[in-house]
């Protein structure tokens, strides 16, 4: 059991009042509170060892280097990856995936196939449509069924031997459904498609096993973890690393740099170009530590709670529709009042201290799927309770009254 209080205490913002309410926290899918631990960790490295990295012999730079290696290690251990430089520093789940589409610019020929689904963030579908255009491979598009579940046999059906990559999240930002994503693995790699993973919305739930999943790519943010905004991981598979040219060129990134010609550095540095997010870095270690110390298996189980006691709440309310009817779902509850436009009931909420998010999330196919505008969406963490939730369902049931 967590002892949700003693959590709370640990995040300083759920102390507060706004809009003269005490604050309820529910956008956690767009990114998640800090805890003291967090922010003071970032503070102690500016204010104890700042310095660049990997360059100087100095003392500091030194501190500094080890620190980051340090954190480096910590996501090589929580993900299981094989080898620590199979994880690359970003700034964000978008970097990690734009690198990835960018470095297939050598790999794919016209004709080839890229595989999305439709349950994908605008940043796991831009990114593969540019590269496309670039190299003339046409995307496929996994659809979903009402339930926003994907449909597994037409993903069946896109799979052939022009298929070269596949891409889907592992949880859905924009309805919260927990996709087969070892199942799409799999069977990708039965045409030998390599597959990415965009677990931008999973990694605050779970902890993915990279080498179980035998994913070739795996994206997140650490801002949606607990950590700061600006950093965030692509793990890849070494051999698929060593075959993708380097993103970006400059500092850090090269072994030897004549007028003539570059070598590149090692892994992971061939992709690290430039000054990274030291501080960020370091402290997205201390968030998965932070993270780890309550335990992923405590925080499923209670953010399930949370999870089916919202959805029991909210189907009280006349007119209502949630989006994504599955079993398989995160934290996640997207929904409708009907005849009421979702920003409406957001902005009505906000009042009343509430913070959801309204709009299309990133995701316009899936709310063009469902011939809407956007949802309200409410995404829970492990330090919300119950009481939120009553909050959360009287403001709505109140907003309704007024929009009627
Ligand atoms: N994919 C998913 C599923 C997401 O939810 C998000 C963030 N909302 C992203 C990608 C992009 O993450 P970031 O903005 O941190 O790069």
């Amino acid at each position: 059991m967590l002892d949700i209080q003693k959590i709370r205490a640990d995040f300083p913002i759920l102390s507060q009042t706004v809009n003269g309410k005490p604050l309820v926290y529910f956008d956690n899918g767009a990114t998640s509170q800090k805890p003291q631990i967090v922010i003071d960790a970032e503070v102690k490295y500016y204010q104890e060892i700042n310095a660049n990295i990997h360059r100087g012999v100095h003392t500091l730079s030194q501190l500094a280097t080890d620190a980051y290696e340090v954190a480096r290690g910590k996501v090589k251990d929580h993900i299981n990856a094989k080898f620590a430089h199979e994880v690359l520093f970003t700034s964000g789940t978008t970097h990690g995936i734009n690198l990835v589409a960018n470095g297939f610019v050598s790999i794919l020929k016209p004709g080839d196939e890229v595989v999305v689904s439709s349950l994908e963030h605008h940043s796991n579908i831009v990114p593969w449509q540019m590269l496309c255009e670039k190299t003339g491979a046409i995307l496929k598009v996994i659809p979903i069924n009402n339930n926003g579940e994907l449909i597994i046999e037409e993903f069946d059906k896109l799979l052939s031997d022009k298929t070269k990559i596949v891409t889907v999240n592992h949880i859905s930002n924009a309805l919260g459904v927990i996709n087969p994503i070892k199942y799409i693995i799999d069977k990708a790699h039965t045409v030998g498609a390599a597959v990415l993973i965009d677990g931008a919305q999973a990694v605050p739930h779970l902890k993915p096993n990279v080498q179980e999943l035998d994913c070739d790519f795996y994206a997140f943010s650490g801002h949606k973890m607990c950590g700061p905004t600006g950093t965030g991981i692509l793990y890849g598979k070494e051999e698929w690393l060593n075959k993708l040219p380097p993103y970006q060129g400059g500092g850090e990134m090269i072994k030897e740099v004549t007028f003539e010609k570059t070598t590149y550095a090692d892994l992971p540095h061939k992709f690290e170009a430039g000054t990274p997010n030291i501080a960020g870095g370091i402290v997205l270690g201390t968030a998965i530590d932070y993270l780890n110390e309550i335990g992923f298996d405590k925080i499923h189980e209670y953010e399930n709670e949370l999870l089916e006691y919202a959805t029991k709440r909210l189907n009280e309310i006349e007119g209502i529709r949630i989006y994504g009817n599955t079993k398989n779902k995160a934290s996640v509850v997207s929904f409708n009042i009907d005849g009421i436009h979702p920003y409406d009931i957001g902005s009505i909420i906000d009042k009343l201290g509430i913070a959801v998010r309204t709009g299309h999330h990133c995701a316009q196919p899936i709310m063009n799927f469902f011939c809407i505008p956007g949802t309200i969406r409410a995404s829970f963490s492990f330090y919300n309770t119950k009481e939120e939730i009553d909050a959360m369902v009287e403001a709505v049931k109140k907003a309704q009254t007024m929009l009627s």
